[in-house]
């Protein structure tokens, strides 16, 4: 009935709990989820883990908070992303909030990322926090509509909602959506066609209500789309087959 679409079941806290886990998301209905890779050196892990499990899809990628490690090269993530269960290249993406100072590396590290995800045809994952213009640019510059991906965790303006859906990116919603502080991202969750529109928990981070502050799992992906469904004022099951479906065209080229 779900899917979670970034989640990051690698991590410590859900990694120690995570037969628990997944019998929670069979409880609320959450069929599939994909973890997201944010670093090549716990890649390995995910990709084990999705092997093990059908119901888990895996991405490749470094995201643009860890500076220290290694630049992969774009023949390395297209090498890496030749496994059936890899979906994605990502995360990857801008970050200008966590990260300081002169960030050149950040944006030729998501130039490599868009340009190995045109070379695989696999969609981005991508990630932007106070960097939306930057964001919006390189996309464009290195012609990412060729493979279009998603805008995971979205926070940013509809303007920027409808000029990442003009280049083929779809907006996919966190459990910040149900926040009540987040009145700008609920009109965006209103506004943009559902057939555009992706679910996520980005577990263990960012726990929707009624479980803000907590640990966060893909099993929470509901709360998410009630919330959705809410603002829309459309049924739950309506969200979910609508979200489900997206993530499948996406990603997979069928459905689940
Ligand atoms: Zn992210
Ligand atoms: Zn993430």
């Amino acid at each position: 009935m779900f899917v979670d679409s970034h989640c990051h079941l690698d991590f410590p806290e859900l990694a120690e709990i995570q037969d628990e886990v997944l019998a929670n998301m069979r409880h609320s209905g959450v069929s599939h989820v994909l973890c997201v890779g944010v670093t090549l050196e716990n890649f390995p892990n995910i990709l084990r883990f999705a092997e093990q499990h059908s119901n888990v899809y895996a991405s490749v990628g470094l995201h643009p908070d860890h500076e220290q490690e290694s630049e992969p090269t774009e023949e390395m993530l297209v090498e890496l992303a030749q496994h059936p269960k890899v979906v994605a290249i990502g995360e990857t993406g801008l970050d200008y909030f966590h990260m300081k100072g002169e960030l050149e590396w950040q944006r030729l590290r998501f130039r490599t990322h868009i340009r190995a995800a045109r070379k695989c045809k696999k969609p981005l994952i991508v990630h932007c926090r106070d960097a939306a213009q930057d964001t919006l640019r390189i996309l464009a510059e290195e012609k990412a509509s060729e493979t279009g991906g998603v805008m995971h965790c979205f926070t940013e303006s509809l303007e920027v909602a409808q000029a990442a859906m003009e280049m083929g990116f779809y907006i996919s919603f966190s459990g910040i959506v149900t926040f009540k502080s987040a009145t700008a991202l609920k009109e965006v969750a209103r506004s943009i066609p559902l057939e555009r529109m992706l679910i996520e928990t980005d577990s263990p981070y960012l726990a929707p209500v009624p479980y803000r502050g907590k640990l966060n799992q893909p099993a929470y992906v509901k709360y998410v789309a009630e919330e959705i469904a809410r603002l829309r004022g459309v049924s739950l099951e309506e969200v979910g087959r609508a979200t489900t479906e997206n993530f499948c065209r996406l990603f997979l080229g069928k459905s689940i």
